[in-house]
């Protein structure tokens, strides 16, 4: 779909603004791979730029959120995040305009590198687990109440919004419903203690870029204070990344030795996340996993 002629504009306007002359996009070449916007690289007479694009009805703030989280990861100054220029409305759209990052390979290092840099990230700590605003994973709208204790945040605003939400729609068995509430009483004993860490929150492979010169990039973030174990067990939901990441992150910020025993644990909270968005076979893996740890 080209981009609509009131937000090209709007863009126009924006770029030209910022850079102090006048500055024209001539074309706009769809990106595939999100699962929720349209996205464009833009050719501009000032080179190239990326814009994220929805309907401004379907998710008012969703840009603004990840503005936001975009904007706290590149404060942390660990893994390079691109630089958002603008959020916000034209005609019927709303958009999020940032740096392009054109793609370059991953090297040898590169998962080594960016493990290292996850840690770094996740050295950046918090006052309490969640944060000081609500946002989104995915399209889903992400509760961040701040809370002192990991194993209630993780109940309160993580585990239990999701299973009422499964519930109300049909898509939960019952007797699963009964096991999360067993489950609830047993956190505090599975969780180690840790202190509230920065977290990108949505890591999967989907979510991040490998710059030219074998730079990893973070985008599309759920950002919030967590354990860092959350962000660890996500990449490990759909296969894992190399050893080399896990090695590297191991080195810099050692995790408990028994992290890998509460990866289920943890991505109960993105599998939650798919079983509402996508329904279907989701529910037998969120059975599966509860099984284990009740
Ligand atoms: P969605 O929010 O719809 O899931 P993403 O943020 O995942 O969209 O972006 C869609 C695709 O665009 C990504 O898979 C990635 O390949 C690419 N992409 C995202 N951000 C940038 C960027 N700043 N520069 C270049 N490509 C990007």
């Amino acid at each position: 779909m080209p981009l609509p002629r009131p937000l090209e504009e709007q863009l126009e306007d924006l770029l030209s603004r910022q850079h102090g002359s006048a500055v024209r996009v001539m074309q706009a070449f769809p990106v595939y791979g999100g699962s929720i916007n349209e996205a464009y690289r833009l050719e501009t007479s000032a080179g190239a730029f990326f814009v994220k694009v929805n309907a401004a009805d379907r998710f008012p703030s969703l840009f603004r959120s990840e503005a936001h989280g975009l904007q706290l990861l590149r404060n942390a100054a660990a893994l390079r995040v691109p630089e958002v220029l603008a959020h916000g409305e034209a005609g019927g759209s709303t958009f999020l305009l940032m740096e392009y990052i054109a793609p370059g390979g991953e090297d040898r290092d590169f998962q080594g590198r960016f493990g290292r840099l996850l840690a770094k990230l996740h050295r950046q700590g918090g006052t309490s687990f969640g944060l000081d605003r609500d946002n989104y994973i995915g399209a889903l709208p992400q509760v961040n109440t701040p809370c002192p204790d990991w194993s209630e945040f993780f109940m309160k605003c993580r585990l239990e919004p999701l299973v009422k939400m499964a519930r109300d729609h049909g898509r939960i068995h019952a007797g699963d419903v009964l096991r999360f509430e067993r489950l609830y009483g047993r956190l505090p004993a599975l969780f180690p203690t840790e202190k509230p860490a920065l977290l990108h929150g949505d890591l999967w492979k989907n979510n991040y870029l490998a710059a030219v010169g074998g730079q990893p990039v973070l985008i599309d973030p759920a950002v919030y204070y967590g354990h860092r174990e959350m962000d660890l067990a996500m990449t490990l939901l759909f296969g894992g990344f190399h050893r080399d990441f896990y090695e590297a992150y191991q080195e810099e910020l050692p995790l408990q030795p028994d992290w890998r025993q509460r990866t289920g644990l943890c991505n109960l909270y993105p599998l939650l996340v798919h079983l509402n968005l996508f329904g279907g076979s989701y529910a037998g893996r969120v059975g599966t996993v509860l099984r284990e740890y009740t």
